[in-house]
């Protein structure tokens, strides 16, 4: 038996832990603040224009403006040294919130662009922005047709990892292991949502 691969930085907060749940569901959502309105991005459990705790998950609109971008040529991180250089951008979504996303290969440092959420190979949510077809980095998640794959090195540790995440939301949610791949589904909304994580990319 092979040791597992490594994988990327997968520490979140609690509050953090939802965006995983959004990334599963294909939906670009952050916790806004019902007195203010404020959206709250990192995802917090309190909102920093009126300190009040009434936050609620909404999907809000993925579109913003890349205000400044980089890439980093020695990352700290050994998984992500392994991709270097790693492009990232500050990005202003039309509501005001700030946020960093991993920039796709092909889109330009500045000008418009949509940001997404997609499960990293640790199973942990991170911001992507760009187009579908080139992303910034391997080993995010995927869909092809009404089904997402995500290819990890260690995929056991990437769909516990899920799974924490839809726990910690209380959302109901089972896990079937089989020849080294892992089939997650949740029930969020009402409706059922799936992820294949295995070993390998899964072909298009
Ligand atoms: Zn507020």
């Amino acid at each position: 038996m092979t040791a597992p691969g490594l994988l990327p930085p997968a520490a979140r907060s609690r509050a953090a832990l939802r965006l995983a749940v959004a990334a599963l569901e294909e939906e670009f959502s952050l916790p806004v603040c019902r007195g203010c309105g404020l959206m709250s991005y990192p995802p917090a459990d309190i909102c920093s224009g009126c300190l009040g705790d009434d936050l609620d998950w909404q999907r809000v609109d993925p579109g913003g403006e890349i205000v400044a971008a980089t890439a980093i040529e020695r990352p700290i991180e050994t998984y992500f040294r392994m991709n270097a250089p790693l492009r990232l951008g500050l990005i202003r979504l039309a509501p005001g919130a700030m946020l960093f996303a991993f920039l796709a290969p092909d889109i330009a440092p500045h000008g418009r662009t949509r940001v997404a959420l997609r499960l990293n190979a640790a199973g942990s949510a991170v911001l992507v922005a760009g187009a579908d077809a080139a992303l910034p980095l391997p080993g995010l998640s995927a869909r092809r047709g009404t089904a997402c794959f995500l290819a990890s090195p260690d995929p056991a540790a990437a769909a516990d990892r899920l799974a924490s995440a839809l726990a910690n939301d209380s959302i109901a949610h089972h896990m079937e292991a089989g020849a080294g791949t892992w089939v997650l589904a949740a029930q969020i909304g009402g409706r059922w949502h799936s992820v294949t994580i295995g070993p390998e990319a899964v072909a298009a």
